[in-house]
């Protein structure tokens, strides 16, 4: 029997550990099969305060794990597959065995959100990504679409001017949904041009990326246009649907209600499984901090 299991191996999820470990809570870390979340894909991260020169994302995530570990935190690389937070304890269940906790906090992070579109899924990794920082290289002295209108279809194009010879903002609307202060950055780089009111249809090629098809989303006109890549940044999918019971907004966030408990109570939340607000290694870790600190005042308040 565990006092708290937390899952999800984010800078959420760790970060809840290390605090829980510390006040002494039996703590278990289910930190998935691929441990780490979306930093592990990430190369530079140069906003995450104490690391004056930058750190790589999987060199960040292997700090803090080390850091989870040495205050004693029991970590374990396995899939959650089921829940039930009917009764307590609540039960966590994975492939293989069963656990139980008196408090649970969700940590389990969000997806890449794709296309969906034909021709899409196969080329992944063959000319389709959805991480700039790692496949920019790449695209070197190529031409590349980046498909979205947020922060990260901006952020996206910026970080693919490093390498390619030009970059094209596709979006599905006539106004973008990113921040000024974003726009404004992508709009001064000579190398991005955008192209409004247009929806990916289809990627072409066989074995890679050779163009897409795009439907004008006003007039309905049709094209093709030659590309070697495209990026895919339309936002993400939370990794919520294994806890049946929490309540989820209509894009499958986990709803927190005050103090990061979720509907359920003895069940917290923290991350990007609920916050698509922020959405920042930085945010995460704070999230975590404050859900870990909640579930011991929680705990505390049952004895
Ligand atoms: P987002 O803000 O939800 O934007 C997603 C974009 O993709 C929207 O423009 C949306 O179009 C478009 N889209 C969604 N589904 C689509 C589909 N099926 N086909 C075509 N287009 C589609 O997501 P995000 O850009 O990933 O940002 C998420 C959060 O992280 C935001 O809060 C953002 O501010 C933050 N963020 C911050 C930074 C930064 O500050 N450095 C960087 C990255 C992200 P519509 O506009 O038509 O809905």
């Amino acid at each position: 029997m565990y006092d708290v299991i937390i899952i999800g191996s984010g800078p959420a999820g760790l970060t809840a550990a290390i605090y829980n470990t510390r006040a002494g809570l039996k703590t278990l870390l289910l930190a998935g099969a691929k441990w780490g979340g979306q930093l592990m894909l990430t190369t530079e991260v140069e906003n995450f305060p104490g690391f004056p020169e930058g750190i790589q994302g999987p060199d960040l995530m292997a700090n803090m794990r080390k850091q989870t570990e040495h205050h004693g935190a029991e970590i374990i690389d396995v899939n959650v597959i089921a829940t039930d937070f009917g009764k307590q304890p609540f039960v966590v269940k994975t492939d293989e065995q069963q656990y139980e906790g008196k408090a649970v906090i969700i940590a389990t992070g969000a997806d890449t959100k794709w296309l969906g579109v034909p021709g899409e899924s196969e080329k992944i990794g063959r000319g389709i990504s959805s991480c700039a920082p790692c496949d920019a290289p790449f695209f070197r002295d190529k031409d590349v679409i980046v498909a979205g209108g947020g922060d990260s279809a901006m952020e996206e194009a910026c970080v693919l001017t490093r390498f390619a010879k030009q970059v094209t903002i596709i979006h599905r609307r006539g106004e973008f949904r990113a921040s000024q202060a974003m726009q404004d950055k992508a709009k001064a780089n000579p190398k991005i041009t955008f192209m409004m009111n247009t929806q990916i249809t289809q990627v072409l090629g066989e074995m890679k990326v050779s163009g897409v098809k795009v439907k004008d989303t006003i007039n309905g006109e049709e094209k093709e246009l030659v590309t070697d890549g495209v990026f895919v940044a339309i936002g993400h999918i939370p990794n919520s649907t294994v806890f049946k019971g929490i309540e989820v907004d209509e894009k499958g966030f986990i709803k927190a209600r005050e103090h990061f408990h979720t509907n359920i109570e003895g069940v917290f939340v923290a991350g990007d499984v609920y916050d698509h607000q922020y959405m920042q290694a930085v945010t995460a870790a704070g999230f975590g901090c404050a859900a870990a600190l909640e579930a011991e005042r929680w705990l505390e308040s049952q004895t």
